[in-house]
């Protein structure tokens, strides 16, 4: 079967991941969303700063390849010249952390397959564009992984703790209600 990778010419890892790149941005923004995304609760549609979100990526890179998969993660969009690039789009650098880890993820499980890849973060909005370097970020990212793996076994979501962002968290009436 030729997959929608395939058909766009790029390149198809076939190997997938345990750790999907968005559970490393969860973990960095709330291990109490990264626990109910990782059950299956997923609410994100009913999120307005999601749906805004698309809406940039739609308006902004609707040329480029978007939305690609590689090896079961997800990532906005891939330029494949010489060297790999890795393209994440976001709205705003509140959570640049959170964004930060999950593109040295991607990267390193690129490398990981013996994939050397460039990893940038669009922010449109600002009209700014980070390239992210995976080296000396090794150690962060075993880390990161090794606490996604553990919150992700836990039998009960950790306790929630209240933060700005929970206003406009898609799990608010979860947490909050
Ligand atoms: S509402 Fe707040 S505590 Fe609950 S999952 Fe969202 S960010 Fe975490």
């Amino acid at each position: 079967m030729v997959t929608e990778t395939q058909k766009r010419g790029l390149p198809d890892f076939g190997f997938s991941s345990p750790i999907r790149g968005t559970e490393i941005n969860y973990l960095f923004i709330c291990p109490t969303k990264l626990w109910y995304f990782s059950h299956g609760i997923t609410m994100e549609h009913e999120s307005e700063l999601v749906d805004m979100g698309k809406f940039i990526h739609e308006r902004r890179y609707g040329r480029e390849e978007k939305e690609v998969w590689i090896g079961g993660i997800k990532i906005d969009f891939v330029r494949n010249g010489d060297i790999l690039e890795v393209h994440e789009v976001k709205k705003s650098k509140t959570l640049e952390k959170a964004h930060r880890m999950q593109l040295l993820y991607v990267l390193y499980y690129l490398r990981s397959h013996g994939i050397e890849a460039k990893g940038f973060l669009h922010y449109p909005d600002l009209n700014e564009v980070i390239e992210v370097k995976l080296n000396g970020h090794e150690n962060e990212i075993e880390n990161a992984m090794n606490q996604v793996q553990r919150i992700k076994k836990l039998p009960f979501p950790p306790r929630a703790e209240l933060k700005p962002i929970c206003k406009k968290c898609a799990y608010y009436e979860l947490c909050w209600v």
